[in-house]
């Protein structure tokens, strides 16, 4: 049985379980994900589709899907929280910022980032030692 971490939005009536390791564990300075959720670059842990499920008050999140991009994504209708958002890969993607708020400011082993990607369309610099590709 793989692991399974819980995260949920700031009014508490969604809540997500993953489970398992994500796929990615990086930054993404990519322009879909700025788009999306206007962020200068995205903390992403990145998992298969059927790896993060709600888990609570599914009929309270709203899904929104960008007019252009194969991507969503699922907030809460209350306090407008995203809980994660879709790629075009159909992959589902949990912020590290959110899964911290919610897990006492702690990444597990194995969910920490390991580089910046599509860093070469980022608006930002970044002066950490990770490596840096795209
Ligand atoms: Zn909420
Ligand atoms: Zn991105």
């Amino acid at each position: 049985m793989s692991e399974q971490h819980k995260v949920h939005c700031d009014c508490g009536a969604v809540e997500v379980t993953m489970t398992g390791e994500p796929r990615v564990h990086g930054y993404c300075h990519c322009d879909d994900c700025r788009e999306l959720l206007q962020v200068p670059y995205h903390s992403v842990l990145a998992c298969d589709g059927d790896r993060v499920t709600i888990t609570r008050g599914e009929q309270d999140t709203t899904e929104f899907k960008h007019p252009h991009k194969n991507m969503t994504r699922v907030f809460c209708r209350h306090c407008g929280d995203v809980l994660y958002n879709t790629n075009a890969m159909g992959w589902k993607i949990v912020s590290q910022l959110m899964f911290r708020k919610c897990n006492d400011d702690r990444l597990p082993e194995g969910f920490e980032s390991t580089s910046h990607f599509f860093y070469g369309r980022r608006v930002i610099d970044i002066g950490d030692n990770l490596p840096k590709k795209g």
